[in-house]
C-alpha cells in the first residue's frame, strides 16, 4: 500500500439519510491543487477498496475535507457511511484531476456548475484565495432534487461571507445559486434550462455566456456534463484539460 497514506478520521457530519462529510488527517507531504481528487478508502478484508474521491477542502488546510454520497448497497459507502472519530482511512498520495484554474485560459467570471457531490472540488475552489485574484465574480451553482440535499448552503451563505481571510474576497465577488428540481424553493430547475432561458443570468445579474469573459467548470451526473457541455460547445466554447487550457473543463461527480 505505498501508494496510501494511513490517516485518522477527525470528524464526521450526516447531511441527510444519502449525503455525508468527513474530515481526516492529512500527511505533511500530501499537496494537491484545488479542485482534484484523489483516492479515498478503507481496508476491507485486508484489502485496500477505494474509489474517487473530490477533496473538499482547500490546499492550505491542515486537515482534508470529503463530501460523499451514501449507496446503499455500494461496495465503499455502505461501510464508509458508518465512519467514527479515530477510525483508519486510507487516502491516495496522487491526486489528480481536471478541475484546476490553470486548465482554464484567462477570464473575468468563473462558474462552477454542479449537481449533486459534484459539489465537493468547489468547496475546494471557492475557498482558493488566488481564485478571487483571478476573477472577477465567482458563481458556484448547486442543483440537487431536494432542498436538504443543498450540503454546505449554510457554510458558504454564512461562515464563508464571515471568514477572517476569505470574507471580504468572498462577499465583494461569490454569488451563490442553489437550485432544487422536486419542490418549490427559491431557484427551481435544471442548471440547463435556467441557462437556456436566460434565468440564471437574469437572477445573478451577469450576462449571458461569452468565450471573452465567462469561464466554466463541470462536475455532476453524467446527463448534466453532456447536456452542459453540448450547450457550451453551440456556443463555441472549447473544452480544456491538462495540456490545452480551455474556456471549460469537466470532472465526472461519478461513474453510472
Ligand atoms: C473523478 C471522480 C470523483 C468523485 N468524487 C466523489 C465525491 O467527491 N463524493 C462522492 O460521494 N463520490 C465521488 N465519486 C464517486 C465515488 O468514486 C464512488 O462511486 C462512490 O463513493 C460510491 O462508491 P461505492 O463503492 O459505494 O459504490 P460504486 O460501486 O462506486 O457506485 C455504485 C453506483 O452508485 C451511484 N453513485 C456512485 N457515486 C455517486 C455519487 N457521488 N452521486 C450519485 N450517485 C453515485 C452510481 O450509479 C454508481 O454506479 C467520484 C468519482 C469520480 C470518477
Amino acid at each position: 500500500m505505498s501508494n496510501l497514506n494511513l490517516q485518522t478520521v477527525t470528524s464526521v457530519r450526516h447531511w441527510t439519510d444519502t449525503l455525508f462529510s468527513f474530515t481526516c488527517t492529512r500527511d505533511a507531504a500530501f499537496r494537491f491543487e484545488n479542485g482534484q481528487f484523489t483516492m479515498v478508502g478503507l481496508e476491507v478484508d485486508g484489502k485496500p477498496l477505494l474509489r474517487a474521491y473530490s477533496i473538499a477542502s482547500a490546499n492550505y488546510d491542515e486537515e482534508l475535507e470529503f463530501f460523499s454520497i451514501k449507496v446503499p448497497d455500494g461496495p465503499l459507502t455502505s461501510r464508509l457511511q458508518h465512519l467514527k472519530t479515530g477510525d483508519t482511512l486510507l487516502i491516495g498520495r496522487k491526486p489528480t484531476g481536471t478541475l484546476i484554474v490553470d486548465n482554464l485560459l484567462p477570464g473575468r467570471v468563473l462558474w462552477l456548475l454542479s449537481t449533486g457531490t459534484g459539489l465537493a472540488p468547489f468547496m475546494s475552489v471557492i475557498r482558493d484565495p488566488s481564485v478571487y485574484d483571478r476573477y472577477d465574480r465567482i458563481v458556484v451553482t448547486h442543483t440537487c432534487r431536494h432542498i436538504r440535499e443543498l450540503a454546505y448552503r449554510d457554510y458558504i451563505t454564512d461562515s464563508l461571507r464571515t471568514h477572517t481571510f476569505l470574507g471580504e474576497q468572498v462577499r465583494e465577488k461569490l454569488i451563490y445559486y442553489p437550485t432544487v428540481t422536486r419542490e418549490a424553493f427559491s431557484n427551481v430547475g435544471r442548471i440547463t434550462d435556467l441557462i437556456e432561458t436566460g434565468k440564471l443570468f437574469t437572477d445573478t445579474g451577469l450576462p449571458s455566456f461569452s468565450t471573452e469573459r465567462d469561464r466554466i467548470m463541470l462536475c455532476g451526473s453524467s446527463a448534466m456534463l453532456r447536456d452542459t457541455r453540448a450547450l457550451l460547445d453551440a456556443r463555441g466554447f472549447a473544452e480544456g484539460n491538462q495540456s490545452v487550457p480551455g474556456h471549460y473543463v469537466v470532472e465526472r461527480a461519478f461513474v453510472s
